[in-house]
Parts: C-alpha cells; sequence; structure tokens
C-alpha cells in the first residue's frame, strides 16, 4: 500500500497530465487548427479543463493534505523530507485556491473572460473605451469578489499580484519601480536626444527558409532538446510547457529577421526553464516554475543579456551574412549592433526596446494599483493613460487603440500580470552580475557558441528549484540580496550608455 504521501503525488500527477493535455490543444489551436474546427476545440477544451479540476479539487487530496500536514516529521529540513515539505505546502496551497472558488463563480468568470474578450477585440478596433468599460468594470468586481472568497479581501490587488508570483505585494512593487523610475528616467531622456540613432531599413527580402535554420541553429546551441519540443509559427510568439513536451512558437516577417530571431531566443528561454524543471518531479510543484516573474527573467536573460551581446555575434553574425548572401553587404559589424540593440521610444509595449519596455509596464502596474485602491474610475482610465505616457513615455496616444484599449490583459481580468515583465528584468539582471562572478571567461564561450556553462549554472541555481522558493526567496537564495533594481539599471547604462552616449 502506497503512503499517503505517495498517494498525494500521483493524484497531483494525473491533475497535472490533464493540464498538459489542456496545453496541447491550447498549442495546436494557435498553430494547426483548421479555421471550421474551432467549435469542437472549444468543447474538447472544456471537456478536459472540467476533468482537469475535478482531478485537481479531488476531496481526497484535500484529505491527504490534511494528513500529511498533521505529521511533524515534515517540519524537518532533510532533503526527502524538505522535498516533500515542499510539495505539502505548495499543493496546499494549489488546493486552497481551487476549492474555495464555488464552481458558479468558475463558471461565471469564464463566461465573462469570453465575452469581454469580443468586446475587447470590437471596442480596439473601432477606438471606442466605452464599449468596452463595462466588461472592465465587472471584471474589477470579479477579481474584487474573488480576493475576498479566497481570505484577501482586504488586499484584493496583492492577491492579484500573489497569483502570478508569489510573495510580492503592490507595496514591495511600488518601491521597487520607483527607484527603477528615479534611475531609468535620466538615461532614458539622455538617449532619447543623442545625436546617434540604430540604422533602419537594413533588413530586406530576408527569406524565412534561412531565418527558420538561423533561429534553430541558435536554440540547439543555447541548449534546448528538440527530442522534448518543437519550434513552430504562430501569429504571437509563445512556449507551451506540457510537461516533458515543450511546444515553442514564433513569426516570420522577411523584412524583420531579428523580430523571428529575438522572439524564438526568448521563447527558447522559456523552454530552457520548462525543460530544466526536474523530470523526477514532473507533476508536482517541485517539477513547477515558481511564478511568471522568475519564468520572464529567463527568456529576457537570454533574449537580452546574452543574445543582445557583442560576443553572441562574433559566433552568429557570420552565420547571417551566410544564410542571406548579399543582404547584408556594406552593412558594417558595429551598424548591426547598434541595429540589435536600437532604442526607440514607442507608444505599443510590445513594440518597446529593452529599456522602455520598463516604463509600460510601471505605467500599467500605477492604474491597476489605482483602481483597486480606489484612487481611479474605470471610466477616468484612458485620460489617466494619456496623462502617465505623456509623463513616461513623452508620448500621447493619439488614440485608445494605441493607448488604453492595446492590450489583451484586462480582457481576461489578467491583473497583476504586467509587473511580472518587469520584475522579469530585474531578476535577470540581479542573476546575470552574479554570473559575471561565478562563471568568469564566459564571454569566450559565448563567442564560440557555446552556453553550456551558463545552462548549467541556471540549471542547477533556479530551474532545478521548482517551486521550492517563493520570486523574493529565490533571487535571495541565488544572489544572497533582496531584489533590487540596481543591477538592471547598471546592466542597462553598462550597454547602452557607449552606444548613444560616448
Ligand atoms: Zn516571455
Amino acid at each position: 500500500m502506497p503512503d499517503s504521501y505517495e498517494r498525494l503525488v500521483a493524484k497531483l500527477k494525473r491533475a497535472h497530465l490533464l493540464g498538459t493535455v489542456s496545453g496541447l490543444l491550447a498549442w495546436d489551436e494557435q498553430v494547426n487548427l483548421p479555421p471550421d474546427s474551432i467549435d469542437q476545440r472549444s468543447e474538447q477544451m472544456a471537456l478536459v479543463a472540467e476533468l482537469q479540476h475535478a482531478a485537481a479539487a479531488d476531496p481526497d487530496i484535500g484529505a491527504l493534505l490534511a494528513e500529511l500536514e498533521a505529521q511533524s516529521l515534515l517540519s524537518d529540513i532533510v532533503s526527502e523530507e524538505e522535498a516533500r515539505r515542499v510539495v505539502v505546502r505548495e499543493a496546499r496551497r494549489d488546493y486552497d485556491r481551487l476549492v474555495r472558488l464555488p464552481a458558479d463563480f468558475v463558471a461565471e468568470r469564464a463566461r465573462h473572460v469570453s465575452l469581454a474578450y469580443h468586446a475587447w477585440v470590437g471596442a480596439r478596433k473601432a477606438g471606442d473605451f466605452a464599449a468596452f468599460a463595462p466588461f472592465l468594470e465587472k471584471h474589477l468586481a470579479l477579481a474584487r469578489q474573488e480576493a475576498e472568497l479566497m481570505g484577501w479581501g482586504d488586499r484584493p490587488y496583492d492577491y492579484a499580484l500573489d497569483k502570478h508570483d508569489p510573495g510580492m505585494t503592490a507595496v514591495t512593487i511600488t518601491v521597487l519601480f520607483s527607484e527603477l523610475k528615479t534611475g531609468l528616467l535620466p538615461l532614458v531622456r539622455a538617449i532619447e536626444a543623442s545625436p546617434v540613432k540604430a540604422p533602419a531599413g537594413l533588413f530586406n527580402d530576408f527569406p524565412v527558409e534561412g531565418q527558420r535554420t538561423l533561429l534553430t541553429e541558435i536554440a540547439t546551441a543555447m541548449g534546448f532538446n528538440f527530442r522534448r519540443g518543437r519550434i513552430d509559427v504562430s501569429p504571437h510568439p509563445f512556449c507551451e510547457g506540457c510537461g516533458a513536451d515543450i511546444r515553442m512558437t514564433t513569426r516570420f516577417d522577411t523584412d524583420n529577421p531579428l523580430d523571428a530571431i529575438f522572439s524564438a531566443i526568448h521563447e527558447t528561454g522559456h523552454g530552457l526553464y520548462e525543460q530544466g524543471l526536474p523530470l523526477a518531479h514532473l507533476g508536482t510543484p517541485l517539477g513547477q516554475p515558481v511564478g511568471m516573474g522568475v519564468h520572464e527573467s529567463q527568456s529576457r536573460l537570454w533574449e537580452n543579456q546574452v543574445a543582445r551581446s557583442r560576443a553572441f555575434w562574433v559566433r552568429f553574425e557570420p552565420r547571417l551574412r551566410e544564410l542571406f548572401p548579399g543582404r547584408l553587404a556594406g552593412v558594417s559589424k558595429e551598424q548591426l549592433h547598434l541595429a540589435m540593440n536600437a532604442v526607440e521610444p514607442t507608444l505599443i509595449r510590445t513594440e518597446a526596446d529593452e529599456i522602455h519596455y520598463n516604463l509600460h509596464v510601471m505605467l500599467r502596474f500605477e492604474l491597476e494599483r489605482r483602481l483597486f485602491a480606489g484612487e481611479l474610475t474605470v471610466a477616468g482610465l484612458p485620460a489617466a493613460w494619456n496623462a502617465l505616457s505623456q509623463e513616461l513615455l513623452g508620448l500621447t496616444p493619439p488614440d485608445d487603440r494605441l493607448g488604453v484599449l492595446q492590450d489583451v490583459h484586462w480582457s481576461g481580468g489578467a491583473f497583476g500580470y504586467f509587473p511580472s515583465y518587469c520584475l522579469g528584468n530585474m531578476i535577470a539582471a540581479q542573476f546575470w552580475a552574479v554570473v559575471g562572478k561565478v562563471l568568469p571567461g564566459l564571454e569566450a564561450d559565448f563567442e564560440k557558441g557555446d552556453f553550456s556553462r551558463l545552462l548549467g549554472w541556471l540549471r542547477k541555481n533556479i530551474h532545478e528549484q521548482g517551486r521550492r522558493y517563493d520570486t523574493r526567496a529565490l533571487v535571495r537564495h541565488v544572489t544572497g540580496e533582496e531584489l533590487t533594481p540596481q543591477y538592471l539599471l547598471s546592466y542597462l547604462r553598462d550597454r547602452y550608455a557607449p552606444l548613444y552616449l560616448a
């Protein structure tokens, strides 16, 4: 007879496996699904989601958790015992979040997500925020109600943040962001005023086949295991971790090969994290990522710190020129490097460079914080958006399509999600500072296309930890310091000041 812990793990794995089926169906919907098959796919997804919810909310899990929590030996910190303690602690967190939400609330919210998404698509097309406003109001009310049901009624926004990045609060993020803003704005303004501009229009007619070859070679060099994953094409690049099977996508534009390449590198960073989670613990919290911010730190570290560096392109620039003969004749190494590190303010978050991106996130965080604090109404959102956009980006959107209606997140009620992107940048830079100390000579590795020492370090210190630590505790564990924006600031200064302000 398996013991209680083994029975718990078997039940967690079953629920997780059903989740991987959902992931695969979702990936397939974006990549392969014939248009007229969408109705059946919706039914398939709803059915699997129902089965998965039932498996994860199985009352036996609750009973086993209560039994294991009562066993005092679980407080001992011995390797195997500690692993069990983490699984029980995190499984409790997940289980409570599932069973505390009544089925009718979950169904109502799911219906509203679908309605609000379609309302947002229409409102964005028409540039008509008022048409979307009632749906956003309802999402806010549902988010408050959810927090209430979960026992966070007095701190609904903290609950939303904690869902994406365990342990994070609005106060913590406010402090981090204001410190980052103080350091970042002078750098941003100086670069914007610089006479140096990244060259535009370098890339014309770069066939898709060559782009596909190059990004596959890069992902392979980074250490992505194609026997346990794939890269395909979808309108919006993403990485779907289906357990032991990682599905990533990119997109191709013959006049913008850097978009495909950097998107693929970003998603490969996510994919490497998923592939590095300990397989032995797959399906339990020890085989799962910490949260969005840490996930994003893994994609951005590869995309920015690694792939925008000179050393990286010592290896791959010759391949770029070789795969696209004649296309870059007359373009110098220096011009290419500047094009890969272009800095230009834009109204659209998804088009922002790695410096301005942080300002886009701060804007959204500040508005969410005010909405939840009751300092701002939904009706007042467009004006508040435009004012903050002017303050942070120096740009006022000419209409709401390029402003408050640009992102899909709020249509899904995904409050508390945006900060993860900027936290990911901070965490990546803080990890990177440690990497610089403990792995000397890494640039020489990169110049040869060898990323194994870096990946080994990420595996051991971050990927293999699963959910042992929450976001801030992981940063403390890896870097010996609290999360701070100072590493991001010095990384950005070191990279961009020599290019634009020399
Ligand atoms: Zn990402």
